[in-house]
């Protein structure tokens, strides 16, 4: 990591004084350890994926210190987040909680309100609580990564049993990632569908412990068998919210299916969208195909190879049309516009049945082609595709990041059903913006079961403070025109979340309202997160915080 000195001095949060601060913060070391507090007063240590700064966002949009937090706590059980949250409540200081915050494009570590103490749960409270062999469940606490619950399968000689389910990279909290509504690649990709029951703290000055679902009840075996238990299912408003700090997560495993094949096709031309998407959504809802179908433009087949943009087109703006056909005739999939990555699950006349099906379909497009496996290098890209999709933690698609130097990304990933005159305006519009604002665009249409989320991921230089401006201008106009034509985000940024939240303003704001409610209620001194998914406090709420 290097190293860059603060230049706006130590964040205190908005509404205390500095002294009262630093003598708050020394009460909190107090309870909770001297070593287990640290002051974020003199520089800003970036980092990469591997060491990733947990006080602001690696891939700032902003200037970095716009969403800059004043400390770090380093809770070491469920009682320390209680004390914190009350200490948080006496003080009136805000809390950002993260698992392991490597939430990259979505605003990594970062808090949306600048000071707010970082509460790093995935540091110390990182234990694999359970995994249950017959029921093929886990129960795990935030810092538990992907990677790391992969390796405790293997290390239990369960790997073989049971797979767990991966988003593309594998750093990331199990937890964290769910709470976000997340996605992975084997039919278990949902990861909020596949969790069960939490584990809450809210954030009320009482800092009250409850748990949802099964776990309501006092002792038992079903907490991580049945997610709704009795009475409302009140899981939902701890997901993409601020209304409580989850401290454990029951969550299902995947049976290993007994086989498994990846498949990927090429298709030509870029208008080959909507007739494609057309073909897959009755195989997807059927589940002929099986896992979160990934269907990738040609460009970004083209950028997961990890070198630059500059090594192929050294001009400003998008990179021209022939430059990236031209440098994909030399790679794997030759020149298309269109690379569809799946994988088909059981033993092998299983497979064949449902790959049979597969291939005719998709040759329906004139010059659809099956790229055979049994060609591909040991480093084609397919092979990280494969990894992901039987459940083995990667980090390969880091690649794509380092299109640009300074490499950072974020995300547009409005949702759709799977139907082509839905791809082909999201793909128009997106086009349409990415031109203007000289950006290359690279979507990927990934389809869950009825409904399709289009990523278009903008790869921007975070060091460039003109292409920062030219990336936010670009995702915003985005937002405006998708819900113009009727389509929400899935996600988003923190950065962008008061204007994604705004877009869903059926009956004059109806659900922000209910949201609010609820905030005033569980948090009634507005201490947890906030802003964040565009819900704001009492405290803070008209106050000229809105983004
Ligand atoms: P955290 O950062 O720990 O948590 C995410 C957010 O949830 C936090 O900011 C916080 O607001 C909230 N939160 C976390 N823990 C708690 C808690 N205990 N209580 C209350 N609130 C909490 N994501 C995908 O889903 N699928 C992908 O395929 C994918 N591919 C990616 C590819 C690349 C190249 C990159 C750079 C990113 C990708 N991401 C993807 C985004 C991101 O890296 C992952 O989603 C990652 O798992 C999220 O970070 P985390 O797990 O560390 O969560």
């Amino acid at each position: 990591p290097d190293f860059v000195p603060l230049t706006r001095g130590l964040a205190v949060p908005q509404g205390i004084s500095k002294a009262s601060f630093l003598s708050a913060v020394h009460h909190l070391k107090a309870l909770l350890g001297t070593e287990n507090v640290e002051l974020n007063d003199t520089e800003i240590k970036n980092g990469w994926y591997m060491e990733h700064p947990n006080t602001h966002d690696m891939m700032p949009l902003l200037h970095t210190e716009e969403f800059l937090a004043s400390a770090v706590v380093y809770p070491g059980s469920v009682q320390d987040v209680q004390l914190t949250v009350k200490w948080a409540n006496k003080h009136l200081i805000p809390l950002h909680p993260i698992s392991i915050g490597r939430n990259l494009g979505y605003g990594g570590a970062a808090p949306r309100v600048r000071g707010s103490v970082t509460l790093d749960l995935g540091r110390r409270m990182n234990k694999i609580l359970d995994i249950n062999a017959e029921d093929y469940t886990c129960l795990v606490e935030p810092g538990v990564t992907f990677y790391a619950l992969y390796e405790e399968l293997q290390r239990r000689g369960l790997g073989d049993k049971m797979w767990i389910d991966t988003p593309d990279l594998g750093g990331g909290s199990v937890i964290g990632n769910t709470l976000d509504r997340g996605v992975g690649y084997t039919p278990y990709g949902d990861h909020w569908a596949m969790h069960s029951g939490l584990e809450v703290v809210l954030p009320g000055p009482e800092a009250n412990l409850v748990r949802t679902g099964m776990g309501g009840l006092d002792g038992g075996n079903t907490w991580q068998v049945f997610p709704y238990g009795f009475g409302p299912s009140s899981d939902g408003i701890f997901s993409q919210s601020n209304f409580g700090i989850v401290t454990k997560m029951g969550m299902a495993l995947m049976p290993n299916p007994g086989g498994y094949e990846s498949f990927m096709y090429t298709f030509p031309r870029e208008s080959d969208l909507a007739p494609l998407i057309d073909i897959i959504r009755p195989l997807r809802i059927s589940n002929i195909l099986e896992n979160v179908a990934q269907l990738r433009h040609g460009l970004q087949t083209l950028s997961v190879k990890g070198h630059p943009r500059t090594k192929f087109y050294k001009g400003s703006g998008p990179v021209p049309e022939n430059v990236w056909r031209k440098e994909l005739q030399d790679t794997a999939t030759g020149e298309c516009a269109w690379v569809y990555y799946g994988m088909s699950y059981g033993p092998a006349h299983i497979r064949k049945y449902k790959l049979d099906v597969i291939h005719s379909e998709f040759l329906r497009i004139p010059g659809a082609k099956k790229i055979d496996p049994s060609t591909l290098p040991a480093d084609e890209y397919f092979w990280s595709r494969d990894r992901i999709a039987s459940g083995t933690p990667d980090f390969e698609e880091l690649l794509w990041v380092n299109w640009m130097p300074n490499g950072a990304h974020i995300a547009f990933s409005p949702v759709s059903p799977i139907r082509g005159p839905d791809a082909t305006k999201l793909y128009e519009l997106a086009k349409k913006r990415h031109d203007e604002a000289g950006i290359d665009l690279m979507p990927a249409f990934c389809v869950g079961l009825r409904e399709m989320h289009l990523i278009v991921e903008i790869v921007f230089d975070s060091e460039d403070e003109g292409m920062r401006a030219r990336a936010e201008k670009c995702l915003r106009d985005m937002i405006d025109d998708a819900a113009a034509l009727g389509y929400g985000e899935y996600r988003t940024h923190l950065a962008l979340m008061d204007q994604v939240a705004g877009t869903y303003n059926w009956n004059d704001g109806a659900l922000m309202k209910m949201n609010n409610t609820l905030k005033d209620a569980l948090d009634p001194n507005g201490i947890l997160a906030p802003g964040r998914c565009g819900i704001w406090p009492a405290r803070y709420r008209n106050r000229g915080w809105e983004l």
